[in-house]
C-alpha cells in the first residue's frame, strides 16, 4: 500500500521537476474583467436574462434531476432547448448531454467500433481521443490540416465498416480554423461521415453565431456536428445535432447519455436563454470581434508570435515550459490571468500562454492588458 502511495508521490514529484505540476487555483468572481483565460467569449455567463432563467426553473423543478434522461430526468425544457438547437444548428434533430466531453465520448462510442475506422487532426482535442479510444474502433491520426495524409488514409479503408472523419472547426489551442469545405468534398468522395466539435465556433462565428460551419457555409454538409454549452453559451452541458436518425439511435446506444443523472431543467433553461440572447444581441459578438481585432495588432506589435490563429484563441508561443509558467506568474502579479498551457494539454516544448477575447472586456480592460503584457515582454 505504502509504496503505491510513494509511487505516486514521485510521479508528482517528477511533474514538478519538468516543470508540468498543476494545481487548483480559487478564481474570485469578483475581477472577471481581468480574466483573459476563459471561454465566455461573449459574457453569457453573467447576462441577467441567462442568470434569471436559471433560477426560474431552478424555483420550479429543483437544482437536481433525480435521474437519467430515459427514466424521469427529462421535461418540457430539455426538449425545447434541443429543439432551439437543432434550428440553430439546421439540423433535423439536437440531444443534450451533461457535458461537451461526455457528448464527444457518447457520439464517438456509439457510432463506432471494432469493424470501424476513425480519423482525427493531430490537434484534435483530448475527448475526441479518449473518445475514439473507447470506441475500440481502429484510430488513425493525420498532421495537422494536412488532407493529402487524410486522403491517403482514407484510400486504403474500403473494409471499414463506417468511417468517420472527425475535426475540431477551431482548433482550441492555436485558435485556428479546420478547413471544412475541403473536409466536406473528401468526405463526399470517400463515402465516410464527418463529424465537427464547435466548442470554440458556437457564438462566435458565422454571421449568426451559429458555428464554424455558418462562417463556411457548408451548414447543410456535416453530418455530425457536436459542441459545448459551456463556451460561448455561458452554461454548462454539451449536444449532438444532425439527422432525426442519429439522435434516435445515440437515445438508445449511447451510454453516457444512457448511464448518467441528466442534466438539470435550469441549466437547460439557460442554455435556452443563450441562444435567443445570441440571436437578438447580435452587438455582443460585433464587440468580441473588435476585442479580438485589436488585441491581436497591439500584441504582435509588442513582438510576441502568436501562430496562425483566426479567433478569440490567441496563443503567446514561448515553447519552454518553465519560461511560460513565469512569464504567466508575472502577469498574474500584475493583475492579469492567462495561465501557462503545457503537456500534456499540448505536446511538450509546446508550452504557451493561452489568451481569450470576450465581449465583456472593456477598453479599459484590454489597455491594462498591453499594458501589462509590454512590461513583462523582456522575459521573453
Ligand atoms: C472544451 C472542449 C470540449 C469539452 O467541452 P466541455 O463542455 O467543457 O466538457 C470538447 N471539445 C473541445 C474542442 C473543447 O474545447
Amino acid at each position: 500500500m505504502k509504496n503505491i502511495w510513494q509511487g505516486l508521490a514521485q510521479e508528482l514529484e517528477d511533474a514538478k521537476a519538468a516543470a508540468l505540476y498543476r494545481s487548483l487555483r480559487i478564481a474570485e468572481p469578483d475581477s472577471p474583467a481581468l480574466n483573459f483565460a476563459d471561454n465566455d467569449y461573449l459574457g453569457l455567463r453573467f447576462h441577467p436574462r441567462v442568470v434569471a432563467a436559471f433560477q426560474k426553473a431552478a424555483e420550479k423543478y429543483g437544482t437536481g434531476s433525480g435521474a437519467s434522461r430515459l427514466i424521469t430526468g427529462t421535461t418540457e425544457i430539455h426538449e425545447r432547448l434541443e429543439k432551439k438547437i437543432a434550428v440553430f444548428k439546421r439540423r433535423e434533430k439536437a440531444l443534450m448531454y451533461g457535458s461537451g466531453y461526455l457528448a464527444n465520448l457518447g457520439i464517438v462510442s456509439a457510432l463506432a467500433g471494432e469493424k470501424d475506422l476513425v480519423i482525427i487532426d493531430k490537434l484534435n482535442h483530448a475527448s475526441i481521443i479518449d473518445a475514439c479510444r473507447l470506441s475500440g474502433a481502429e484510430l488513425r491520426v493525420y498532421p495537422h490540416k494536412n488532407l493529402k495524409k487524410l486522403e491517403a488514409i482514407l484510400k486504403t479503408s474500403a473494409r471499414f465498416r463506417r468511417k468517420l472523419i472527425i475535426t475540431d472547426s477551431v482548433f482550441s489551442m492555436d485558435g485556428d480554423l479546420a478547413p471544412l469545405p475541403e473536409l466536406v468534398s473528401i468526405k463526399k468522395k470517400s463515402g465516410a461521415l464527418l463529424m465537427i466539435d464547435e466548442a470554440h465556433g458556437t457564438g462566435v462565428f458565422g454571421e449568426n453565431g451559429r458555428g464554424a460551419a455558418e462562417h463556411f457555409g457548408v451548414e447543410e454538409e456535416i453530418d455530425i456536428s457536436m459542441g459545448t454549452l459551456s463556451k460561448a453559451v455561458g452554461c454548462l452541458g454539451g449536444y449532438a445535432a444532425g439527422p432525426a436518425v442519429l439522435i434516435d439511435y445515440l437515445i438508445n446506444f449511447s451510454r453516457p447519455f444512457i448511464f448518467a443523472t441528466a442534466p438539470p431543467a435550469a441549466m437547460a433553461a439557460a442554455c435556452l436563454e443563450s441562444f435567443r440572447v445570441m440571436e437578438e444581441e447580435p452587438e455582443l459578438r460585433r464587440k468580441l470581434w473588435q476585442n479580438v481585432k485589436l488585441a491581436r495588432k497591439e500584441i504582435s506589435g509588442l513582438g510576441y508570435e502568436t501562430g496562425e490563429t483566426e479567433s478569440p484563441i490567441i496563443p503567446l508561443l514561448i515553447g519552454n515550459e518553465e519560461k511560460a509558467l513565469n512569464l504567466s506568474v508575472r502577469l498574474r502579479e500584475k493583475g492579469i490571468l492567462i495561465p501557462a498551457i503545457r503537456y500534456p494539454t499540448v505536446s511538450k516544448g509546446k508550452a504557451r500562454l493561452r489568451l481569450t477575447l470576450s465581449a465583456r472586456h472593456s477598453a479599459q480592460d484590454l489597455n491594462s492588458l498591453f499594458t501589462a503584457m509590454r512590461q513583462v515582454r523582456e522575459l521573453l
